[in-house]
Parts: C-alpha cells; structure tokens; sequence
C-alpha cells in the first residue's frame, strides 16, 4: 500500500455530495447566496469568501482590560531547532501524554527542551509587559501548544510575576470570564504552506472551511470570536505574518524570524524581536478602535486533508462525509461543531498515519518482529480478559 504518497490539497472545492438531503443543500446554497451577497461590503479585502462576520469588540469604559495570552511554541523568537519545541512523544496525537506522566519520562532532548522554555518565557514575558505598559487590569496565561510534556510547557515559576499562568483544567472557566482580548504568541502556518513548522493541529492534517485554508491562527480567532473575544495581537515567523495581514489587517502582528524551510529559519536579534513584542503589546492594546470580533457562520463545509506523516485513508466511509483522494469531506451547522468534528478527523487522521510510521519503524530493529508479537498476544491478552469479566458480571 503507498501510503506515503504525498498529495496535493485540492483547491477550489465546492464540497458537493456531503449532504444527506440534496433539497435542503439547494435552499442553503441559495440562503448562503443571499447571506454571501450581503456580506459583501463586510467582506475585509475578499480574503475570506465564507461566512465570517467582522464585528467592532464592544469594551465596557472605565476599567482596566483583561487579557487573555495564549502560547503555540513553533513561532518563537531565537528559534530554528525543531527539537525545541518537543518534550516526548507529541507526534502520536497526544496519546502518551498519560503514560508519560505515569511513569515520569523526562524529555527526550533536556537541554534543547530547556532552551525551548527559555525562549517562551522570554516571548510571553515581553508580551506581558507590553500590556501592562499598556495599562492592563490583569493578564491571564494558557499553553495551547502540546510538546508532549505532562506540565504545562512554560514553567509558571519563569513567568512574569504579574500574570497569572492557567493549568488546562481552568481552561473552561476562561470560557465563562470576563476577558477583554486574546493575544497569540508563537504561532505558525498550516500544513502544507511554506514556514516555520507547518502544520495544522497535527503534522500532515490540513483543514479548509468554507474554501478558504484554515491555520491555527484562524481556528483559534473563530473559537474566541464565538465567545465574543477579539484577537488584538499574534507573533510568529514572516510567513504567517503575510496571511494574518491578509485575512485580519486590523491585528497587530509582530515577526520575530523569517522561514527558510520547514526546519530552519533565519533569526533576528532576539532582543530586538522581544523589543517588537513590547511595543506591538502596547500598541494593540491602545488601539481598541481597532478591535474586531471575527466569527465563522454556519453552515460550514469543510474539507479536511492529510498529507504524510498523517493519513486519511482509513477514514473513508465514516457518515456523513466523502472521502476522496485523501480528503474528507462534511457540512456542520455552527463553527463549534465543525472544530469539534474536524478536531476528532485531523487526530484520526495523525494516529493513522504515524501509526504506520512507528510500525515500520518497529520492523527496522533487529528484535522489532519479536517486539510486534508482543504487542499483539497483549492486545488477545486484553481482549479476553476484558470478554471473561464481562461474562462473570
Ligand atoms: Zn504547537
């Protein structure tokens, strides 16, 4: 089986034949025709030919801003090693996260890992004084990035004492706060897009909405637009610096290294990177006049790829969507839903795909055909322990 075929994203898709009704697509379509149209004038530079609504952020006078800084670690300044941004064992679709815990497993590269943290820490650190310059009442701290590492990836001890760094269980409670903006740091391009660490969710998934090719960046302006937060700030690598101008000119974005390739970047001076940060904190915070509220409508099509490491093949047939040539395509109603699904489809996509990696990988060593049969009598071992306790009940 090629699987390791690498394939092109389609463009231009239409995601037709999704629907299980094809009336009710033909008086969507037509809806959508009318919504699109009087949306047009809205429509910011026709970078987003979709439903996405641009709303001024509505910001209550008389009291200090909120806000919210949420951390990726690909887009860091001072940052051209991949393994800075790795614990362990992220790859498998954060599947080891809890064994990695358990057992207490330590990263794989300590001292690069380490190098990685200083580095975020310095990029948050910047940002957060830059806010507070710029009279912040309180600045919250969520990772979003996901290295592998059972603790959240910047060490709060290494945070600015002033902000406050949330664990991921607090993260719901976000959902329900009072914040005033969201501010991105450190984020990269999508899968398959020429920067720094490309990728979308998980290395080799891609993701389309409503025709236009979705980043990090966009997924987590839609989340928060939901919520009635705007995105005021994002830094990362030039590359991705281009795309949020385009689709979001009013963001404040600042570039700390250019993209040469997937795994290297050329570096500014990083404390004039972390000077840019300051300042764009500052800036993006003052400039509230600016801040917009960007939300995805429904219904959404959406059109999720994969390209190696990951694979799309063994989810064809699931319900509700069509697969070909290594997409998979289906409609949500809302924005929530549509991530939650593609969210499910893009880790499916991960495991599969990296499964076979670590497969072949076993194989290479001279004891991986042994090491295989292990790992399937554990599998029968399980399957009949788990049929004899059911019976026994
Ligand atoms: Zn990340």
């Amino acid at each position: 089986m090629d699987r390791h075929r690498p394939r092109g994203m389609r463009t231009g898709t239409k995601d037709k034949g999704t629907d299980v009704n094809l009336t009710t697509s033909r008086m969507a379509t037509v809806v959508l025709a009318v919504i699109l149209w009087a949306h047009r004038l809205d429509a910011q530079a026709g970078a987003f030919p979709g439903r996405r609504v641009v709303a001024p952020a509505a910001f209550p006078a008389g009291r200090k801003p909120l806000v919210l800084v949420q951390y990726d670690m690909e887009g860091l300044s001072g940052q051209t090693d991949w393994r800075t941004q790795e614990y362990r064992f992220s790859f498998i679709a954060g599947q080891m996260y809890e064994l990695v815990a358990k057992r207490g497993i330590k990263p794989i590269y300590p001292e690069i890992w380490a190098q990685g943290q200083a580095l975020l820490a310095a990029d948050v650190n910047a940002v957060v004084d830059g806010l507070f310059a710029a009279g912040a009442g309180a600045v919250d701290v969520i990772d979003k990035h996901g290295s592998g590492s059972p603790e959240v990836d910047l060490p709060p001890d290494k945070l600015d004492r002033r902000a406050r760094h949330l664990l991921p269980k607090q993260v719901a409670e976000i959902k329900r706060s009072q914040h005033d903006a969201v501010v991105l740091v450190a984020q990269h391009v999508s899968t398959g897009t020429f920067g720094f660490s490309p990728h979308t969710g998980n290395p080799g998934t891609m993701i389309r909405m409503n025709g236009m090719s979705i980043t990090e960046t966009d997924l987590f302006t839609f989340t928060w637009g939901d919520l009635g937060f705007p995105v005021i700030l994002v830094s990362g690598d030039d590359q991705l610096g281009i795309d949020v101008k385009n689709k979001t000119p009013w963001v404040e974005y600042v570039s700390v290294k250019q993209a040469v390739g997937p795994d290297s970047a050329l570096l500014r001076p990083v404390a004039d990177a972390h000077d840019d940060l300051r300042r764009g904190a500052r800036r993006a915070l003052e400039n509230r006049a600016q801040w917009r509220v960007v939300t995805l409508k429904g219904p959404i099509d959406v059109t999720t790829c994969a390209i190696p490491p990951a694979s799309m093949e063994l989810l064809a047939g699931l319900p509700a969507t069509e697969y070909r040539d290594g997409c998979l395509f289906f409609r949500s109603s809302t924005f929530d839903n549509a991530w939650r699904s593609t969210r499910t489809v893009i880790n499916l996509a991960a495991a599969s795909g990296y499964n076979w990696i670590l497969l072949s990988t076993i194989l290479e060593e001279p004891r991986g055909l042994e090491l295989l049969d292990r790992i399937n009598e554990n599998v029968g071992k399980v399957w009949f322990e788990t049929e004899k306790k059911r019976i026994s009940r």
